[in-house]
């Protein structure tokens, strides 16, 4: 192992006398002496402070679909730049990026900005409360909305019984500091189960305005609907008057221009979307049907001093124009392919049982025979070996993110030398975890 830190310790220690944890976001620091810092990112690769190079799966958490520092989106930054950034004005441009996201992904209608997924998740929420006058909802089991109090719920199962089956797990807040008072308004459904949900609804539905799902679970290792599911949760929604949110912020314009919806031939009632769309600068947005959007002329709060700011609303321009018009999704597809077979080829040949979830661009990997179907599945499996794997890939400069919750996102500019260096590196990860 020939990694040094010294650096990144260094920094982690200056940089904790003024920021909690040493970090601007909690994700981003994985232990006292294992949180990077990162110096520049080129196409599919970055550096840390002590120059250590990394392939980079992780991309930002998906942002950078076309690699970091593309010259053409940054090009077209630049002359959002020259605009002037923000005027609590409107600009020309936001009917040009709204009139590629509606054609992109048809269920956008009209659009409305946001600058974070949270943001747009929260938005999406409070539109279909106003629209349907009811106020609690549903999710996803092991699903991620963002950092809003109505998100920040989860199903308990460190001390849950599978085997009881008169008990269901309970639902416990994310964080300290989100209110007990939205817990009565939490509805928790596992994936894949559609008997479950209608059971739900017909009880609940009186009180439900929205259920929110993302199809292919962009943050619990790419659990995927079935597309006989995602159907039933339309039917279902509709049956019981309860607005259906796709939450796209991870699989939008990556998984297929039109994303999950797509693919899986569903359209939502209000659709997010936010990282793909401007490869890595900060702009969301919240798509929808006519009537739904409407209401932001008719008492919905919506607004933001920086939303739709000028540059991020530039790269967005450009880098839609890019995904819509050019073969970069299928390049993109093919290399998450090419890398499943390379890591099968090697995995299988020492034995070690594993399968893919998701999709080839935002792929998880997960040993067991068979992905999981939901959080439950997940939370059963053993992700030791995948943990102790990372940490070896970490070495071989090879940057997966240490939770095996979080899909390898791919990006156009990984190209053969980033596959035959990654294999190179995986090879060479799995021996030594296998020896351990
Ligand atoms: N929804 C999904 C599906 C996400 O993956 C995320 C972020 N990982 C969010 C919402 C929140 O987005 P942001 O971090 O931009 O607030």
């Amino acid at each position: 192992m020939t990694r040094s830190l010294a650096r990144s310790n260094a920094q982690f220690r200056r940089a904790s006398t003024r920021l909690p944890l040493g970090v601007a976001s909690n994700f981003r620091y994985w232990g006292d002496d294992r949180t990077i810092y990162i110096k520049r990112g080129r196409g599919g690769r970055i550096w840390d402070l002590d120059d250590n190079p990394y392939i980079d799966y992780r991309l930002g958490y998906g942002p950078a679909i076309l690699g970091y520092a593309d010259p053409r989106v940054d090009e077209a930054a630049r002359q959002g730049m020259d605009i002037g950034g923000v005027f609590a004005l409107s600009t020309e441009r936001e009917f040009t990026v709204a009139e590629r996201i509606a054609k992109m992904m048809p269920a956008a209608e009209l659009v409305r900005f946001s600058n974070s997924g949270t943001e747009a998740v929260m938005a999406a929420l409070r539109l279909a409360r106003a629209y349907t006058g009811k106020e609690s909802y549903v999710l996803v089991e092991g699903s991620y909305h963002g950092l809003f109090d109505a998100a920040m719920w989860l199903v308990a199962l460190d001390d849950w019984d599978p085997s009881r089956t008169d008990r269901e797990p309970a639902v416990m807040p994310y964080s300290q500091g989100v209110p007990e008072a939205v817990r009565p308004l939490v509805h928790l459904t596992p994936m894949n189960d559609a008997n479950r949900l209608e059971d739900l609804l017909r009880r609940k539905s009186h009180e439900i305005a929205a259920m929110l799902i993302e199809p292919i679970m962009g943050n619990c290792c790419g659990i995927t609907a079935d597309i006989a599911y995602v159907r039933a949760v339309r039917e279902l929604c509709d049956r019981y008057g309860v607005l259906l949110i796709i939450d796209e912020v991870k699989s939008g314009f990556r998984v297929a221009r039109g994303g999950t919806q797509e693919l899986m031939g569903v359209t939502a009632d209000i659709t997010t979307v936010a990282k793909a769309m401007a490869n890595g600068y900060p702009i969301a947005a919240i798509g929808g049907r006519e009537d739904i959007m409407r209401r932001y002329g008719r008492g919905v709060a919506h607004g933001g001093t920086y939303t739709a700011h000028s540059v991020a609303l530039a790269a967005a321009e450009k880098t839609l124009e890019i995904l819509d018009e050019t073969a970069a999704l299928e390049t993109i597809a093919a290399y998450g392919r090419r890398l499943q077979a390379g890591i099968k080829r090697i995995l299988d040949a020492r034995g070690v049982v594993h399968c893919f979830a998701g999709h080839p661009s935002m792929g998880g990997l997960f040993f067991a025979a068979t992905p999981p179907r939901d959080y439950r599945d997940w939370k059963r499996s053993d992700y030791s070996f995948y943990d102790a794997l990372a940490r070896e890939l970490h070495e071989e400069g090879v940057l997966c993110e240490p939770d095996s919750r979080e899909p390898w996102f791919i990006c156009e500019a990984h190209d053969d030398s980033c596959l035959a260096e990654t294999l190179a590196g995986f090879e060479r990860a799995v021996d030594r975890t296998l020896e351990t």
